[in-house]
């Protein structure tokens, strides 16, 4: 019954002490938001009106990207459509490859991990430095990010400040003194900024009416990114755009509330035209968003904001990390990406799934990421990836339920396990289930016959 997740789970749980380390910084950003959300009485009707704000743009999605467009390019943006991401790496190398480009800085996009553009553009001579610290950490590790908000939160600073002092970004040997190791890391980034040709950031919000595009970072580093070169480039998924200002103040209440518990995010700009001298390139990327749309039991998870709530709010993530899952998003809606990219390739991860549904409770968006997982459950065997020993298992429980007086029989039988040492059921390799876990003491008369016999309180 193992996955990949599992297994790779397992190596994670073997260091007790950083996965309860791990587990604790997760659930403090849970409690921050919670504490956010506690002082907006409006917060229930604030997803709402955010999930019936992303239905109604998905439903008109085309309307909405034609005015966007038009916006951007009557202001002299130029405008690109990739279908995929091999559309879009060349896209993005064509324009810097035009523009004579040999180093490119840029901000977080999880959209140029989805589509590996890093790795693309090197091999094709173009040197790309990430410049959003946690991202920049990972990239001279040679590491992807753990979680979309905080891509390096699981890596602790004694690891930070030894990488550091290798890379000869800080010269104080030993000191890992978080203040220290950012003032090294902002100056080392500093020559990077002054000489690059290119800037990229991402997209958190397109807004269609006046065709803005919206960075929200706590660093500043977009906003570096876009004013020392003069070649601004955007990489934006589809389902980034909103209808209007209007929408994007409901998604800027949520979005960093629901990421950080912040009451706000460091920086927020708006980017709607080249800089004097520049040029402006937005590239919106579809790879197979269209058909997330048209999948009636998924198009939800359209709605995604990327705040990470879910993530942090869920016991198997806590607890098993951002690498043991085999899709480069983990957690909740990283499971569904997954499914909807490839659902044999990725299908191990739905079983990271305890199904206690806290995610579709904190969800800015309402994407529903747990009940969606259920969902993907129900079609395992149709892509030929469900387990044989569960499937034996459910069959059991179903030929059990399904006649009552075979069941009844079973559960008279049930008291016989009590005889089975511990040691057998749950301490050995035969059950990996029962690791942690005592064995429970099955009651000799079962509820049925303590109910007719009146022993039940009613
Ligand atoms: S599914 Fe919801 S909670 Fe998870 S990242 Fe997306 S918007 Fe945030």
């Amino acid at each position: 019954m193992s996955t990949l997740h599992s297994k790779a789970a397992a190596t994670f749980c073997k260091d007790r002490q950083k996965t309860a380390w791990h587990d604790e910084t997760f659930w403090a950003l849970r409690q921050k938001r919670d504490a956010m959300m506690h002082m907006l009485p409006e917060w229930e009707s604030l997803r709402e009106h955010a999930s019936a704000i992303k239905k109604h743009t998905l439903t008109h999605l085309a309307d909405y990207l034609d005015m966007f467009s038009r916006q951007l390019e009557s202001r002299g943006v130029i405008v690109h459509w990739a279908k995929d991401a091999a559309e879009f790496n060349d896209i993005v190398l064509k324009i810097l490859q035009n523009h004579g480009v040999k180093k490119m800085v840029k901000s977080k996009s999880m959209l140029t991990e989805e589509c590996e553009m890093n790795p693309f553009l090197i091999s094709h001579g173009i040197d790309v430095v990430e410049t959003d610290l946690g991202e920049r950490i990972l990239q001279l590790l040679h590491k992807k990010p753990s979680h979309i908000v905080v891509p390096a939160s699981h890596l602790k600073r004694e690891e930070i400040a030894a990488c550091f002092e290798e890379k000869g970004i800080s010269k104080e040997k030993g000191n890992q003194d978080p203040t220290y190791l950012t003032y090294c890391a902002r100056k080392s980034l500093r020559q990077e900024f002054m000489e690059a040709g290119a800037g990229m950031t991402g997209c958190n919000f397109g807004v269609a009416k006046t065709g803005d595009i919206v960075v929200c970072t706590n660093e500043g580093n977009a906003d570096m990114t876009t004013s020392m070169p003069k070649l601004h480039l955007v990489a934006m998924g589809i389902e980034k755009i909103i209808p209007d200002y209007a929408s994007l103040a409901v998604f800027q209440r949520l979005l960093v509330r629901s990421a950080t518990g912040q009451p706000t995010t460091g920086f927020t700009s708006h980017f709607r035209q080249a800089r004097p001298g520049g040029e402006m390139h937005v590239i919106l990327v579809d790879n197979g968003r269209s058909n997330t749309l048209a999948d009636e039991d998924h198009w939800q998870t359209l709605k995604c904001i990327r705040c990470g709530a879910c993530m942090n709010t869920c016991p198997v993530y806590r607890r098993s990390g951002g690498y043991s899952y085999t899709y480069f998003i983990p957690g909740p809606i990283g499971i569904n990406l997954g499914m909807l990219a490839d659902p044999r390739k990725y299908s191990d991860n739905v079983s990271a799934c305890s199904l206690c549904l806290s995610c579709d409770n904190v969800c800015p968006a309402m994407v529903a990421p747990g009940s969606q997982v259920y969902v993907w459950r129900q079609t395992l065997e149709r892509v030929g990836k469900a387990d044989k020993l569960k499937k034996v298992m459910s069959e059991g429980m179903e030929l059990l339920f399904d006649h009552p007086k075979l069941y009844t029989s079973m559960l008279h039988l049930a008291p016989l396990a009590n005889l089975v040492p511990e040691a057998m059921t749950h301490y050995s390799n035969l059950n990996p289930w029962g690791l942690g876990h005592s064995k429970p003491v099955f009651a000799h008369k079962c509820f049925h016959e303590l109910w007719k016999e009146g022993k039940v309180k009613k």
